[in-house]
This record gives structure tokens, sequence and C-alpha cells, in this order.
């Protein structure tokens, strides 16, 4: 599937249309992010938060990251889905919880991100791209 994408949380409060492709989708095995996916990875798609159009109230729990940024996790607070991601470093776009969309949208991570903090029973697609931390960031666009 291609854009626009829709996304809903478990209960419904919560829902969303993306009406661009995502810069890129990663899984990442950090410490907060197998908190917030019960005990694995999370599934992350990152969108410019100008193509996004939100319905209903997202709950934001912050934490400084090894890096030494602000990364902030958008929940509902209602259910409880994981639905957003964003980092002080990265203004004007979020990632989106794989698990937010809706249906068949054909989205999968294309790379493995902070395998070092990884449980040893985590199988990681071997096809995937893998960092043992953060990648670099991408050149500066041209
Ligand atoms: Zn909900
Ligand atoms: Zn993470």
């Amino acid at each position: 599937m291609t854009a626009p994408y829709s996304g809903s949380c478990n209960c419904g409060a919560v829902t969303a249309t993306i009406a661009a492709e995502p810069v890129w989708v990663r899984q990442c095995w950090c410490g907060q992010c197998q908190k917030a996916a019960a005990g694995s990875a999370t599934n992350n798609a990152l969108f410019a938060t100008d193509a996004m159009a939100i319905t209903g109230d997202v709950a934001w729990k912050g934490y400084t990251a090894a890096s030494g940024n602000t990364v902030e996790q958008g929940f509902c607070p209602t259910c409880g889905t994981p639905i957003f991601g964003r980092n002080s470093s990265r203004q004007g776009s979020w990632v989106v919880r794989l698990g937010f969309l809706d249906g068949d949208h054909g989205l999968k991570p294309a790379s493995a991100i902070w395998l070092e903090e990884a449980p040893e029973w985590a199988v990681v697609d071997p096809a995937l791209e893998q960092f043992p931390r953060q990648p670099p960031p991408p050149p500066p666009a041209s």
C-alpha cells in the first residue's frame, strides 16, 4: 500500500491519517522501547508531522536519551497503545509505531538498531541492516 496511511489505537480514541511516505522504517531494541513494546522491539516509521492529521488526545512521557536528546513516547491515555515517538534532535518529524497503522499497510523495517541492548533471545531478521546503537544521521539534504 502507499500513502495515505490510517492509524488507530486499540480503543479508537486516537486516530490519524498520514498523507506521505515514511522517511525510514526501523526496528529499535533500546531499553526504553522494550518497556513500551512488552519486552520486544518497537517498529517505527518516521513521518513528517505536516503530513499527519490526528484526532483524539495523545499522552506523552519524556526522558533523556543516551545522546542527551529528549525523547518522548506518545500513547493513548485510555488504552495505552504505543502510538508516536519524537526526539528533540528531529524537529518536524515523528515516529509512528507500526502497530498503530491500520490494515495491510505494507511498511516494514529496513534496519534494526540498538542491538547491544536486545535480549539474548531476540531474533533479528538477517536481511535487516543492523546497528549496535543509533545509526549515524543521514547527510544533510542538498
Ligand atoms: Zn486508545
Ligand atoms: Zn528505542
